[in-house]
């Protein structure tokens, strides 16, 4: 059976502080694992973001976009799925949205005033999905850990940079409380840990993807990451 092999969780130099390829390097470097796609999750302007603060706001969104712009283009030339997602920070909690538009979040411009509640509305009002990301992740950024099952449609249970433990905390609690999951890689460099996953059928579209992680079947998470 045909399997596609995809990555939700990237980050690019464009649009992300930390991010250390762009959009485009991204690409190649997927493409070359054998990956049928990517969503770029860029960081928003609450999280690590590459994009000047100073700019006003439909600029600053439009800038934000040049690492997803750079990815598609070079998909489209070389074969690889590129998609539009952003991962938004909460003092150190984050959130992946999918399913949303570069045009729609030109039209938010008090979203930096938004709570993760109010985020889940608005986004899953706007056709979107709303994952929490890493959930029990300890790191210098995040102040306090906090779980947010009413502010999400699903955790991110394996991400390729949290320990393992910290992975099976999220799994565990996902699991006590009925949450489905995603997994993916956290990528922002050249040579990591890899995970992502594996679904049964290629993407048409962003929903297809959020579809499947709803509905809990038709894919599988990749549970063990290859260095790559
Ligand atoms: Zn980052
Ligand atoms: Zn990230």
């Amino acid at each position: 059976m045909a399997e596609y092999k995809y990555e939700t969780h990237l980050h690019t130099c464009q649009g992300s502080a930390c991010g250390r390829l762009t959009g485009a390097e991204q690409a190649d470097l997927y493409k070359g694992f054998g990956y049928t796609g990517i969503v770029v999750t860029d960081h928003f302007f609450n999280g690590n973001c590459a994009i000047p603060r100073d700019l006003p706001w439909r600029e600053r969104v439009e800038q934000f976009c040049a690492g997803y712009r750079s990815a598609k283009k070079r998909g489209d030339e070389i074969g690889l799925q590129v998609f539009f997602g952003l991962e938004t920070n909460f003092r150190g909690q984050e959130f992946l949205l999918y399913g949303l538009s570069e045009e729609w979040l030109k039209e938010q411009e008090d979203m930096l005033s938004w709570s993760p509640k109010e985020q889940f509305e608005k986004v899953t009002a706007a056709g979107g999905f709303v994952v929490q990301a890493h959930p029990y992740r300890t790191a210098p950024y995040i102040p306090e850990v906090i779980i947010y099952p009413d502010c999400c449609e699903a955790f991110e249970l394996y991400n390729a940079h949290n320990a393992a433990e910290v992975n099976a905390q999220a799994v565990a609690y996902a699991k006590e409380h009925g949450i489905h999951g995603t997994g993916g890689t956290d990528a922002h460099g050249p040579v990591q840990p890899r995970g992502g996953m594996i679904f049964e059928k290629k993407w048409e579209t962003i929903h297809d993807y959020i579809a499947a992680v709803r509905s809990g079947s038709g894919y599988r998470i990749i549970t063990e990451f290859t260095e790559m």
